[in-house]
């Protein structure tokens, strides 16, 4: 269960109810920022429990914005392997360097975990039309997990 408590603005810090649709702060303009009660989180999650859950970021519910799992558009993203970058480690001296390898996420890019999320969310808060400005990977991400959700879509690419 999503321990979501409020939108807050990442530049002037108001805050907005979490449940409503909002795009930009209207105070700025700025993006708005998902906080969580990770208090509660902290009291309640241990690593036995991540252990023995689902092998996608779906695991990490508690600190996700989806409140209902009926919600969670998934096209199997996330949980990608970290591969251990022992050259590269060397060189910047630097002993235990992996990279994680967000490629092999559904759309072929990490942005696919942030797209999964937010037509997931949008979905819950009743959209059921999109639109993003991309220079390619966030436009393939969002088409494929509004297709996913029923949306209809819209990309402008520069
Ligand atoms: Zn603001």
């Amino acid at each position: 269960m999503s321990a979501l408590t409020h939108l807050e603005c990442s530049f002037c810090e108001k805050e907005y109810e979490a449940d409503e649709l909002h795009t930009l702060c209207p105070a700025c303009g700025k993006p708005l920022l998902a906080r969580y009660n990770l208090k509660r989180v902290g009291e309640e999650w241990s690593r036995e429990d991540l252990a023995v859950r689902v092998a996608s970021l779906w695991r990490y519910q508690e600190v996700l914005p989806v409140r209902h799992e009926e919600n969670a558009i998934s096209l199997g993203e996330g949980y990608t392997p970290l591969l251990r970058a022992e050259r590269l480690g060397r060189k910047l001296k630097m002993r235990n360097l992996f990279i994680k390898d967000g490629s092999l996420n559904p759309t072929g890019s990490f942005k696919a975990r942030g797209l999964c999320m937010a037509i997931s969310r949008a979905k819950e808060l009743g959209v059921s039309e999109v639109v993003i400005p991309s220079a390619g990977n966030a436009a393939g991400a969002m088409a494929a997990y509004a297709a996913k959700a029923g949306m209809k879509a819209h990309v402008f690419m520069p």
